[in-house]
């Protein structure tokens, strides 16, 4: 594809250098390039809201919930202690704020929650920080899930999946090939597409046809194989939230978005957000194709946030705060809305085997 309208950003030029030197480079080292470039990537130097906003910035309730459901689960663990409580990518640190706020009313909970934040921006990992200075909790900060200690552990992660590098797989009449990005006749990026694909593609999308375009998060396995490992010794338990599909299915997701606008992925490296869709079947195979690890869900947001009680919690915000009760209704609305927010983004849990059903995650109802 071409028609990206190519901006002059610092990092289209390192690309670029880096291309010319190396030859194409993935679709996934290009979103790396994109969102984690210490100097010149997205998340370097923008915070979240400036160009797209999340749920958690969008309403309190949002977090709140999440914080509940973590005590919650915490109690369903038989209340281990200490437990990690590991967000993953937690941007301006605005959930995390608003679950350990709500977790107030569980001060055994709190007591004995490590924070543990992780993060590869500095920029935002400093600003989580200060967020949370005074929460109450110890606080932890790293770049990598790797670094997390063990224990028995609760991970959350909102909108984090889908800032994961995802690979682009293009089918050809007799294979699959890994998209790339190298340069066109005049110079600017262009997609193309190199080397085969490893052969599981082929296995996830059977029936794609020729000129198809899929994506792989292969970062999924790191995080089961984590997720696993810790498994083995302590009971734990994950919370995503993520927009994407419910069965894997082909079609370019790769997204870029730029003060509230969509725009061609090639247009502004490093100054729009890229974005890929979760594919929620691959995922719960990645998860739950392992002995120890079982999937809840995915659900919807809106049947997700339905199930842990929004609408009363909201109403009881909005009883106490009588000014802001409009703005609170409004924040809530958006959260919920069909075929929007409320129904593109999925929950989906994934625990240890031995743990019950995750809260809010089955469809079965008492
Ligand atoms: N959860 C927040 C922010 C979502 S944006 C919210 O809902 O508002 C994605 C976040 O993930 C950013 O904080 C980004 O810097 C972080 N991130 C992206 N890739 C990451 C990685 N590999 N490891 C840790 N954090 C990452």
């Amino acid at each position: 594809m071409t028609g990206a309208d190519r901006r002059d950003t610092p990092l289209a030029a390192h690309i670029k250098a880096r291309i010319v030197r190396d030859g194409p480079i993935t679709v996934a080292q290009y979103i790396k390039a994109c969102l984690q470039d210490p100097q010149h990537g997205y998340y370097a130097k923008r915070g979240i809201g400036q160009d797209f906003v999340t749920a958690p910035e969008i309403s309190q309730v949002f977090g709140e919930l999440i914080g509940l459901w973590a005590v919650v689960v915490w109690q369903q663990m038989g209340q281990p202690r200490p437990i990690v409580l590991v967000e993953l990518g937690p941007g301006n640190g605005t959930m995390m704020r608003d679950m350990l706020r709500a977790a107030r009313g569980a001060p055994d909970f709190l007591r004995t929650a490590e924070v543990c934040l992780v993060e590869t921006s500095a920029s935002l990992a400093a600003r989580q920080l200060e967020l949370l200075r005074d929460a109450g909790v110890p606080l932890h900060a790293y770049s990598s899930i790797d670094d997390v200690p063990p224990g028995a552990t609760i991970v959350i992660g909102n909108e984090f999946l889908d800032a994961l590098p995802a690979h682009q797989y293009v089918r050809s009449q007799a294979a699959w090939h890994e998209r790339t990005v190298g340069l066109g006749g005049d110079g600017g990026l262009q997609f193309g597409f190199g080397s085969p694909a490893p052969a599981d593609v082929l296995r996830r999308f059977p029936d794609a046809r020729e000129g198809d375009i899929v994506q792989v998060h292969h970062e999924f396995e790191e995080i089961a194989a984590w997720m696993e490992k810790c498994a083995a010794n302590a009971p734990i338990a994950a919370l995503f939230i993520d927009y994407g599909h419910t069965a894997s299915a082909s079609g370019d997701t790769l997204e870029a978005v730029r003060a509230h606008r969509h725009e061609h992925p090639l247009t502004s490296p490093g100054e729009a957000d890229l974005t890929v869709h979760v594919d929620f079947e691959s995922m719960a195979r990645d998860f739950g194709g392992r002995g120890t690890l079982g999937v809840d869900g995915p659900l919807t947001q809106a049947e997700f946030l339905g199930a842990l009680g929004i609408a009363e919690r909201a109403s009881r915000l909005m009883s106490a705060n009588p000014a802001q009760a409009n703005a609170i209704e409004m924040g809530v609305q958006r959260l919920m809305a069909p075929q929007a927010m409320g129904t593109r983004f999925k929950a989906v849990g994934i625990r240890s085997r031995g743990l019950p059903a995750l809260p809010g995650l089955t469809t079965e109802r008492p």
